[in-house]
């Protein structure tokens, strides 16, 4: 990295499945005279990074405290009421105290009108500070191995982009910045629609397949050679043991959670109806993955699950002659 970033003290506000391996990456990389300050409801997952990192990583007792304590903040949580709550409590967010010039960073996939409502209270009250919608694509695997990208709600020549990047590239492999703000969320969702659409249609093309006498195998091969290729197919077939690194290989563990896809397509077809977008198969793609998420054979696993859901056949190697 050629150029020198301060990042002295930064915090860290949720620690769940991607947050805390993100923040393991920030404890691991940052210089060593940089302080973690972390804040999550939930103590343990807290204590158990103290205990890892004891001279690098302190308790916050609020959203608040950890805005006293720190110029930065990477704020990481399941949905827009918790964002809302983290920055814009007014015994306990971050806004609750003087933000000024502070750097403040949301990776949570949340809403837009979510976004830009705490994006337009931090501008109207602290004018100096800089607040950015980021959310991240990879899943925990990738937080964990630090390949995650991010989706940064600005424009290339905004200001802080270096800033931004150079803070990034510690967790992740690729930032992209998507143009101005809420833009990165807006990428976000519609990259998980694409994504949970093609799961689908994967599921059914291979169950219509096999059901006609294929083996999925080779079915995974022609939708390689042909106009069907996808990643979804390629490297997280829902069906198991065609790829077999992917999560339905491993009994839909390790991957994406069913409830959520659910939360992020319906926040996309909520976005298609805000700016008029056609969206024919956000209604049945929809009611696929609430009916998946609440199914118990399916929640709780990868969002590939929906094959299983869909009632496609799993043991299907008892059925293949050579296997
Ligand atoms: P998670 O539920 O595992 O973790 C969220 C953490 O936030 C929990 O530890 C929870 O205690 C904490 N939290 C909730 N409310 C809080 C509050 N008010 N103050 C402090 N802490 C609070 O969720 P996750 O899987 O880490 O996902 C976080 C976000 O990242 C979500 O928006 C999700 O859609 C997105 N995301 C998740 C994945 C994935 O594969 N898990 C991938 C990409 C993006």
């Amino acid at each position: 990295m050629s150029e020198a970033f301060d990042f002295k003290t930064v915090g860290f506000i949720g620690l769940g499945a991607m947050g805390k391996p993100m923040l393991v990456h920030l404890a691991n990389k940052l210089p060593s005279e940089s302080q973690l300050y972390v804040f999550d409801v939930v103590e343990q997952v807290v204590d158990e990074l103290r205990t890892k990192f004891p001279n690098r990583v302190l308790k916050a007792s609020s959203a608040r405290d950890v805005a006293q304590q720190t110029e930065t903040i990477i704020t990481m949580v399941p949905e827009g009421s918790h964002v809302r709550s983290v920055y814009l409590d007014p015994q306990k967010g971050v806004c609750s105290t003087d933000i000024s010039n502070k750097l403040l960073i949301d990776c949570s996939t949340i809403d837009t009108a979510t976004s830009l409502a705490v994006k337009d209270y931090i501008a109207e009250n602290f004018p100096s500070a800089s607040f950015y919608d980021s959310p991240v694509s990879g899943g925990v695997v990738g937080a964990v191995k630090g390949t995650i990208a991010f989706f940064l709600g600005c424009a290339e020549w905004d200001p802080n982009v270096k800033r931004l990047t150079h803070l990034m590239s510690l967790m992740g492999k690729q930032i992209i910045p998507c143009g101005g703000p809420s833009l990165g969320l807006a990428a976000k969702l519609s990259n998980n629609y694409l994504s949970g659409v093609i799961a689908i249609a994967c599921s059914e093309a291979m169950d219509m397949g096999m059901r006609s006498g294929l083996d999925p195998r080779t079915l995974a091969k022609v939708y390689a050679a042909g106009t069907a290729q996808n990643t979804i197919c390629d490297r997280f077939n829902p069906v198991p043991h065609v790829y077999p690194e992917a999560p339905s290989s491993k009994g839909y563990k390790e991957g994406f959670k069913v409830q959520l896809m659910r939360k992020d397509f319906a926040l996309a077809v909520d976005m298609a109806k805000r700016v008029g977008s056609k969206n024919v198969l956000g209604g049945v793609g929809l009611e696929t993955y609430d009916g998946a998420s609440k199914d118990p054979r399916c929640r709780d696993l990868d969002s590939r699950v929906v094959y299983r859901y869909l009632g496609g056949q799993e043991d299907w190697q008892s059925h293949v002659n050579g296997s």
